[in-house]
């Protein structure tokens, strides 16, 4: 099997959006762990009281205490964990649809359940291995304004994605985007956004839904 070295090229405006997101998470990841590390440091013992006669083996509980606080900067921020991906490419082996519960989150974090289906693909990456993924997952709210944000998540029917990718499909996977990229064929009317996964039409510059550059 060959493969296919003619990966397209992310626009410039892509790459420079990747290493704000990265910035951003790090800066902010840095500027939390420094805010509580003081927090600890000022407040300790107010935040985790410990008795007034603490015996020796308290102090193993309050240091836990503190590592777990410093963990959360990490939890709220996605460092590393959210860094941690890889651009690769493949063929599609499989196309099948899967039912599931989806959870979004409302205003003050009150929890709202909706019916999710996924466009789950089987693709065969090009260094062997095979992995299963969703490539479209209806019912996912797009990143709109606040004020512009639906109560229940983003309506749709799964049937209207079946053709969204084949079997036989070569796909790219760029490092720090969500979505995967079908180089469009002569047939093809759309090419898909690799940042908020809407199916544009073939021969925009820009998405509809995000105004980011297309590939
Ligand atoms: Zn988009």
């Amino acid at each position: 099997m060959t493969i296919g070295n003619n990966r397209p090229q992310l626009p410039k405006s892509l790459l420079k959006k990747r290493k704000m997101n990265i910035i951003i998470r790090v800066t902010s990841c840095c500027i939390l762990f420094a805010l509580f590390l003081f927090a600890i440091i000022m407040w300790g013992e107010r935040i985790f009281p410990m008795p007034q006669y603490t015996p020796k083996s308290f102090v193993a509980v309050q240091i836990g205490c503190y590592v777990i606080f410093m963990t959360l900067p990490f939890l709220i921020t996605g460092v590393p964990v959210k860094l941690i991906d890889s651009s690769w490419s493949g063929v599609v082996s499989n196309v099948d649809v899967e039912d599931s519960i989806g959870t979004f989150y409302r205003a003050f974090g009150r929890p709202g359940t909706y019916d999710r289906q996924d466009l789950i693909l089987t693709i065969k990456k090009d260094n062997g291995k095979v992995i299963t993924r969703s490539a479209v997952s209806v019912g996912e709210r797009y990143k709109l304004k606040v004020s512009d944000r639906p109560p229940i998540p983003t309506p749709g029917k799964i049937t209207d994605h079946l053709n969204d990718y084949k079997i036989g499909d070569r796909v790219y996977k760029y490092y720090g985007f969500k979505y995967l990229y079908v180089v469009p064929s002569d047939e093809d009317d759309k090419k898909r956004c690799i940042v908020c996964g809407l199916n544009n039409d073939k021969h925009r510059d820009k998405c509809l839904n995000c105004y980011c550059d297309l590939i």
